[in-house]
């Protein structure tokens, strides 16, 4: 495993790769409605991206056709917009967005409700927030990665939510996905967190069952018992004071 720390001036270009994905996530915001398509969404992520002189990241991907991943209710991660899939009243849409901005990456997902939610629902979206900034907490120097995944397995446990095994958190910057890899729960990792590293940590916590499957288009991530499921992601700069946010709003 190599872990690339990055240095001030790395940190300062993926705050501004983050401000732009910030953009996007706020645009989403105000764009999910009932009778929007994800395809709709996916054009606007584009050209606000392409507008700050960025790039998609997830586009061509290992050939993922979109720039954003739209997972709807049941599905994890990975949906592919399409126009064929229009939103309605009380579905969850999450969005996972990437820009690559002078060759470094932000990489941020938030799950919006669509109107009015079931109150499962709102748990479910409660709860795996609250597991992202619960695990941010340790993001510091001399913390271990541990103890996020740690946070991160017992708020899901708070909230009596599945966690999807599969898929986690990773090492970000000039790589989409760098080194390390980062579980939702405890695995008796001993990577010792320092100032300098950058990444990504997204609990994808389900309202049902642990498992989930991969659809026959290759990529769409969806709960073995069709139960919604939630994705909540920052990418996070190590301090010695604690966790920088990279993806918000400069
Ligand atoms: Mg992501
Ligand atoms: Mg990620």
């Amino acid at each position: 495993m190599s872990i690339h720390r990055k240095s001030k001036f790395e940190v300062n270009i993926m705050k501004e790769a983050g401000n732009i994905v910030a953009l996007v996530h706020a645009a989403m915001k105000d764009a999910v409605k009932e009778g929007v398509t994800t395809k709709e969404l996916d054009e606007l992520a584009f050209k606000i991206i392409k507008s700050h002189r960025a790039d998609p990241t997830f586009l061509g991907y290992h050939g993922f056709p979109a720039t954003i991943c739209a997972s709807v209710n049941e599905q994890v991660v990975h949906g592919f917009p399409s126009e064929n899939v229009i939103l309605k009243k009380g579905d969850i849409i999450s969005i996972d967005i990437g820009a690559t901005y002078k060759g470094f990456v932000g990489d941020s997902a938030w799950t919006y409700p669509v109107g009015e939610i079931s109150e499962e629902k709102q748990l479910l979206l409660k709860g795996t927030e609250e597991a992202l900034f619960a695990g941010l907490e340790h993001m510091k120097s001399n913390d271990r990665l541990e103890n996020v995944a740690g946070a991160i397995e017992d708020t899901a446990k708070k909230y009596n939510l599945g966690i999807v095994r599969q898929y986690g958190g990773h090492g970000v910057g000039r790589e989409m996905h760098e080194d390390p890899f980062v579980f939702n729960y405890r695995t008796n990792n001993t990577l010792v967190l320092e100032k300098g590293m950058t990444i990504a940590i997204e609990p994808m916590l389900n309202l049902g069952t642990d498992d989930v499957y991969v659809l026959e288009d290759n990529w769409t991530v969806v709960t073995k018992d069709h139960k919604p499921s939630a994705h909540f992601e920052h990418t996070v700069h190590v301090t010695d004071d604690g966790p920088e946010i990279l993806t918000k709003l400069l």
